[in-house]
């Protein structure tokens, strides 16, 4: 590899760019994870994590990725042979459903054509449907990271009162959490998934489980097996800041730092921060005369763009060129989508400026690869920064 100077733009949707503040919590000495410096840490994270689920209860954090926090929510609640609904959104859905169906369980699936987030009225119906209530959970992703669409939950959850059906509500908000507004307890939601790599601004390496006391008490008689994964084990040691074994100590660093970032920030700082940033991307797509993925406008993703590539050319050859020639990773398509879209990551440590960077990346690597566009995606991106800024584009000289 040539000698690359400058900061490496990882505008991927996760992992994210790691903050220096966040680094340099992370580059301090180990410490005992069984002595008296240790439970201070512990109990400053865990009410923290309360701040960042919006929630009141018990968030369990595994040193895992997110995969494990997927298979933990669903080993702690369920039995062999249990029913559970899931929506197929996209790649990472379909990889859950395939974890399910891996762990005995049997997948009831609402497909969808990869462009869109969970249909409240789909769900609904399934639930109703199943009269003996042989389903246990409904599992949703709340941002689909594949395609960058973006779920309704209330919706989803509305839905499931709407049938009168007593399953968990388990929900993946993995490149979500900290980025698009989310509320565990508010939206009823039995088990939220989450990783420490996508809107945490850390390192990939932690994940997590806030669980609801229902989704505790379905535990009193779930029989999948577990051990690594058991919630209860965890929560106990969690009351006086432990773990019942080794935490990854260094990211928990991390996390305090991190959260410590979004509380100065606020979270509704933080969602209006990415929800700008969003609808600038999705301004320079159009611009560019390149079509948005996700087809349903209540459900653009605020943490990513997926945009389609133009009949007859590679998103990965784009994405290379890009690499190549601007030191910047983008996202590439995923299982049915691989080489027909990129997805550009505007979520974490991110602002104004940065954003205008990654764009500027974009339309000159489709200039470089040949690509046909229309130029002025990036102008009209800083126009529509400029005006939330408070300013007006009229100030430019006329060309
Ligand atoms: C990144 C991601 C995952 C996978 O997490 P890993 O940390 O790679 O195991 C799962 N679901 C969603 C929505 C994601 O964005």
């Amino acid at each position: 590899m040539a000698f690359r100077s400058g900061r490496h733009f990882l505008q991927i949707p996760g992992p994210t760019n790691v903050p220096d503040r966040v680094l340099r919590a992370i580059d301090y000495p180990t410490v005992d994870h069984r002595g008296p410096e240790f439970g201070h840490l512990g109990l400053e994270i865990i009410e923290g994590l309360k701040y960042v689920f919006q929630t009141q209860q018990p968030v369990v954090i595994y040193p895992a990725s997110g995969t494990g926090a997927w298979e933990a929510a669903l080993v702690n609640c369920l039995s062999p042979g249990d029913h559970v609904l899931m929506v197929e959104t996209g790649h990472f859905a379909s990889l859950w459903q395939k974890m399910a169906g891996k762990l005995g369980l049997q997948v009831e699936l609402i497909a969808t054509d990869w462009r869109r987030g969970a249909d409240p009225a789909a769900v609904e119906a399934k639930l109703k449907e199943d009269k003996a209530h042989a389903i246990r959970a409904v599992c949703v992703v709340h941002n689909e990271t594949s395609t960058g669409a973006t779920s309704r939950i209330p919706l989803i959850r509305k839905a499931i009162d709407a049938a009168s059906h007593p399953g968990l509500f388990m929900v993946d908000t993995i490149s979500s959490l900290a980025s698009i507004d989310y509320r565990h307890d508010e939206w009823g939601v039995d088990v939220t998934v989450a990783g420490s790599q996508k809107g945490l601004m850390l390192p990939p390496g932690l994940s997590f489980n806030a669980v609801s006391e229902k989704a505790r008490k379905a535990g009193q008689s779930a029989r999948l097996p577990k051990s690594y994964w058991a919630w209860e084990e965890m929560i106990a040691a969690n009351k006086t800041g432990y773990f019942p074994y080794t935490p990854a100590t260094n990211l928990l660093y991390g996390l305090r730092e991190a959260i410590l970032m979004l509380q100065e920030e606020g979270l509704h700082g933080v969602f209006a921060r990415h929800a700008r940033h969003a609808e600038a991307t999705r301004r320079a797509v159009r611009a560019w005369g390149l079509e948005i993925l996700c087809a349903n406008a209540e459900e653009y993703s605020n943490t990513l763009t997926a945009v389609m590539m133009p009949a007859g050319h590679d998103a990965d050859a784009l994405r290379k060129r890009i690499l190549e020639a601007y030191d910047m990773s983008l996202g590439t398509g995923l299982g049915r989508l691989a080489g027909k879209v990129f997805r550009i990551g505007h979520l974490g440590d991110f602002n104004d400026l940065a954003l205008m960077g990654t764009l500027a990346g974009v339309e000159m690597g489709l200039a470089l690869a040949g690509v046909p566009h229309q130029k002025g995606g990036t102008q009209t991106a800083a126009d529509y920064l400029i005006e939330c800024a408070g300013g007006s584009g009229a100030h430019r000289i006329a060309a």
